[in-house]
């Protein structure tokens, strides 16, 4: 196996591309996929403040380091969740990640605000632990990116995680998930635009291309995530894809260009409202993180007020 550029002996290859391709040239050209991303979905403009979404895992490190390479201004945000010594660690990797680069990370803690992590909080939820945990994910990042002042918020979703999203969206025909489910999705009635720069890449590459760049991840999923329906679905398309490699390529791309109009209609419908607490945009009179934070006991507006100081030192 050649390095489609330079024919050297190669490292890495990519079935759905017919390619391979040494260390050097591996990176280039993740680094021209994103790149290419970027500019094909119009998701931000070289002058724009972007706040990419952490976990210390390989796909938001790599796509924060990918940024950062690309000369964006590109700053992190860490959602501590306290999940035991899990969140400590990918803490941990994202705070090393940001000291080599020299790079701006903001950390904002579930435990130092609330006084209780995740754990305690979706016990007392009645929904599920991955939706209550997405749900404070999306609410603290939208709000962080507002109060910051960012131009966009970009997450490390890459090619196995929209597809496999998009295969249980189609499984269950969720209307309004598939109207929605685009790798950039613009700011609207006061949510910040949300962008996914890794939507053309899978798993693996992002692996490769933080072994070759040596950068540090947590290779351990989060432990709430087992048995979720997502992973079966990756599993089926991790089938697919082996036997007639560019299959997700297909799935996924062909959705965005040709079936995703069929579904816009119902997005344009929902008109949105702001939060009568907080003042945050839901389709409700108070949005579902203050009414989840109510039922628990706890102040909905402690989490702002703690983003705010964060926030406060950015001009
Ligand atoms: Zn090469
Ligand atoms: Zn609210």
């Amino acid at each position: 196996m050649k390095c489609l550029k330079c024919g050297q002996r190669a490292c890495f290859e990519i079935r759905r591309h017919r390619a391979a391709f040494c260390q050097e040239h591996l990176i280039e050209h993740l680094r021209t996929q994103v790149e290419r991303a970027i500019k094909k979905f119009k998701m931000f403009l070289p002058k724009d403040r972007i706040l990419v979404a952490v976990s210390g895992g390989k796909d938001s490190l790599a796509l924060w380091d990918i940024l950062l390479d690309l000369g964006y201004d590109a700053e992190g945000l860490y959602i501590h969740l306290g999940i035991g010594s899990y969140s400590d660690k990918s803490c941990e990797m994202a705070e090393k990640f940001a000291a080599l680069r020299g790079a701006t990370l903001y950390t904002i803690s579930l435990k130092e605000i609330f006084g209780e992590g995740m754990e305690y909080i979706a016990r007392k939820s009645y929904k599920s632990f991955c939706s209550t945990c997405g749900l404070i994910k999306r609410y603290v990042m939208n709000l962080t990116a507002k109060l910051g002042n960012f131009d966009a918020v970009a997450t490390g979703h890459n090619l196995d995680d929209e597809s496999a999203a998009l295969l249980g969206n189609v499984m269950h025909w969720q209307v309004g998930y598939l109207a929605r489910q685009a790798p950039n999705m613009p700011e609207r009635g006061g949510l910040a635009r949300k962008v996914k720069p890794l939507c053309r890449l899978t798993e693996r590459e992002m692996a490769a291309y933080c072994v070759v760049k040596g950068i540090e991840y947590i290779l351990d999923e989060c432990p709430m995530s087992e048995g979720a329906s997502s992973l079966k679905y990756k599993e089926a398309l991790n089938l697919l894809e082996a036997s007639s490699p560019g299959t997700k390529d297909q799935f996924y791309l062909g959705f965005l260009e040709r079936g995703q109009k069929f579904f816009k209609k119902v997005e344009e419908e929902i008109e949105l409202k702001n939060c009568l607490k907080c003042g945050q945009p839901t389709t409700a009179e108070i949005c579902s993180f203050c009414r989840q934070m109510e039922r628990i006991g706890f102040d909905p507006l402690a989490l702002k007020n703690a983003i705010q100081e964060k926030m406060s030192g950015i001009e």
